[in-house]
């Protein structure tokens, strides 16, 4: 074979390895699991971000009429042009939520008392299972401590930045909550874990709770129900509260292939 010859089967034998290369490359991989097919949900148009998508339950519509019908003291808190203002009195949810996604808007007063500073101004709080706190609290240009600060899971971990709006301004939270998973005996087999996106923006990533959120003791888990209310808070601050919705949080559950044992045929898609 003359040296042309041999350059030019070598260079036909080089096309021809990277022409299988490419062709092994592109072979689709195919997971097996079988998957029933997500349901379809209509989001919230996009010029009224916040609003419920359609297969939210909403608790809080802006009449008086719903706050009552979907929450214990609802009838309490003053409800006016759409909004609810806190008075006298939390009020906890009548239907109990596990995993659970919540959306509420709120304001903190707009006249902003100079005396009321640090926990004492716009304080409210999302009672999830009506033992996990995210809190509510006027903390623009209002310190406290960090772990107590708005969209801190209270006195256990403070949010990663403050995003809070201006006293009177509206504001969102979004929270997606993995209620615990607890053994017979209270052992708990999986914490709760919460994530909190305040004002779009991601607050708290998947923070494994250690347990209740209190006031006067450390954190701990106390055996409960697999689903509970949840409570909004009155800490005596004149709040503002609209557009409150929730949709249970449900994994789609799918089969995985079946084992393949040794003599089987190798699955080519
Ligand atoms: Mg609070």
């Amino acid at each position: 074979m003359t040296m042309r010859r041999t350059l030019f089967a070598l260079a036909g034998g080089a096309v021809l390895l990277s022409a299988v290369g490419v062709a092994l490359a592109q072979r689709e991989y195919k997971s097996g699991w079988v998957w029933p097919e997500p349901p379809v949900v209509t989001p919230a148009p996009v010029d009224k971000p916040g609003a419920p998508p359609s297969d939210a339950t909403v608790l809080f519509d802006g009449t008086a009429e719903s706050l009552a019908k979907n929450f214990k003291n609802g009838d309490k808190w003053v409800v006016a042009d759409g909004v609810a203002t806190v008075k006298a009195t939390d009020i906890e949810s009548k239907d109990s939520f596990g995993d659970v996604q919540i959306h509420v808007e709120f304001a903190t007063p707009e006249k902003v008392d100079p005396k009321q500073t640090g926990q004492g101004r716009g304080n409210s709080g999302v009672y999830i299972m009506g033992r996990y706190e995210v809190q509510i609290l006027d903390s623009y240009e209002n310190k406290t401590y960090f772990d107590g600060q708005c969209a801190s899971l209270y006195k256990q971990q403070p949010p990663m930045v403050n995003v809070c709006r201006k006293p009177g301004e509206w504001q969102t939270y979004d929270i997606a909550f993995e209620a615990p998973r607890f053994a017979e005996d209270g052992k708990v087999l999986k914490p709760a874990v919460c994530t909190v996106v305040h004002n779009g923006v991601f607050v708290q990533n998947h923070f494994e709770l250690k347990g209740g959120t209190y006031y006067d003791q450390p954190a701990k888990y106390v055996k409960h129900a697999e689903k509970a209310p949840f409570r909004l808070q009155n800490h005596g601050n004149p709040m503002k509260f609209r557009n409150i919705w929730v949709r249970e949080l449900k994994p789609i559950v799918g089969t995985p292939p079946a084992e393949k044992k040794d003599g089987d045929k190798k699955d080519g898609e």
